[in-house]
């Protein structure tokens, strides 16, 4: 019997050899004692806890042309919307009320939302409910107009990298993107003293198991406090229209081997996951997940911000998806939380450079 157990040196080391990734990534043999790994991690640190998220996608408009993404700007049969500033705080209001205490707010990059505007924005959500976090979900920006974001009153940033490696960015992105300017934005929010989350997609078009590694080497030095993973999922307003979506098993393996390597960290059990199976989300939870992002955009619009085909929890109230979720994450052995949910031991992020880092390990 071979004495190789990549579980448990990852465990206790909190890295692998990259031959040793490769063997990890690529088989399910260690799938349960991964999932038990990363579940015993979790506990330790946050119990059986579950941070809700109120999500308000306030806009499907985007210059951008992903060649993934459903809202692309060029997929002329999206439908678009904006919300109003008065709209985006009723689906605050209604939040509140239902006990969320952090509110994301995620659009494309839509320059109808200028900074003045964002800002006025985030103002009025921090004097409105200076209890509550609040995460910005915008893409790529300025470092300036991160900072009056900052300034103005939000404290959390996520914005995937997709993926770590340059030529795989290079096919699932148009020349007018650069990972290089993705990387930028991601250490420029550490800096200004955002909590950051990070993350990519799982199986997406041409992804291979050295770009996996390459994704966790970059985490590894960018140390985020949030890392959202999904899988992959085919839109056919899109270029890849032909190409399979991800696995649930390599998202579920994923999210343990992050758990393991991020013990602190805030994951998500992505709408995604439970999008591609009925019990994705509650998985989610049992391989290392500790966070659900509930939609509070106003149910009218929740169908058109179609990132991915067949997306559920389109068409309920929020007080209805927040006792649905409530209840699933019960009959998953864990218990949703109103809490704002910030990442635990803060002190063991780091500076944000990774040459500054290269040698420090929570
Ligand atoms: S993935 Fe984001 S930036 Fe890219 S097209 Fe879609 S909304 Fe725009």
């Amino acid at each position: 019997m071979s004495s190789f157990d990549p579980v448990r040196e990852l465990d206790m080391r909190r890295d692998l050899s990259d031959a040793s990734w490769k063997v990890l990534l690529q088989s399910d043999e260690w799938d349960a004692s991964l999932a038990a790994a990363a579940d015993d991690k979790r506990r330790e640190i946050y119990g059986d806890e579950v941070y809700l998220r109120g999500l308000i996608e306030f806009s499907n408009y985007c210059k951008n042309n992903c060649y993934y993404c459903g809202i692309r700007a060029g997929n002329q049969n999206a439908v678009r919307y904006r919300l109003s500033k008065e709209e985006i705080l009723s689906c605050c209001d209604e939040g509140y009320a239902l006990g969320f205490r952090t509110f994301v707010l995620q659009s494309g990059e839509d320059p109808f939302y200028t900074d003045v505007l964002l800002c006025e924005i985030v103002s009025a959500i921090r004097a409105r409910f200076p209890d509550c976090a609040i995460t910005l979900s915008l893409g790529e920006k300025a470092r300036e107009s991160y900072k009056a974001y900052f300034d103005a009153g939000a404290n959390r940033y996520l914005l995937r990298h997709e993926t770590a490696n340059d030529a795989h960015y290079r096919k699932l992105h148009p020349d007018s993107m650069s990972l290089q300017n993705r990387k930028r934005c991601l250490y420029d929010l550490k800096e200004i003293g955002y909590q950051v989350g990070s993350g990519f997609m799982v199986g997406s078009p041409y992804q291979t198991a050295d770009c996996l590694i390459e994704d966790l080497r970059f985490l590894q030095a960018l140390k985020p406090d949030m890392i959202g993973i999904g899988p992959y999922i085919t839109h056919k307003g899109t270029p890849f229209a032909a190409f399979p979506s991800g696995s649930l098993s390599l998202t579920l393996r994923l999210i343990s081997i992050l758990r393991l390597l991020f013990p602190y960290a805030l994951i998500p059990a992505t709408t995604a996951l439970g999008t591609i199976h009925p019990q994705g989300r509650e998985l989610g939870l049992k391989a290392g997940a500790n966070v659900v992002m509930p939609n509070l955009s106003p149910v009218r619009v929740r169908k058109l911000y179609d990132l991915y085909e067949n997306k559920i929890c389109t068409g309920e109230e929020a007080a209805e998806c927040r006792g649905c979720l409530e209840r699933r994450i019960a009959a998953a052995g864990y218990r949703a939380v109103t809490a704002v949910g910030d990442v635990k031991f803060p002190a063991a992020r780091l500076l944000p450079f990774p040459e500054r880092n290269a040698d420090r390990r929570i």
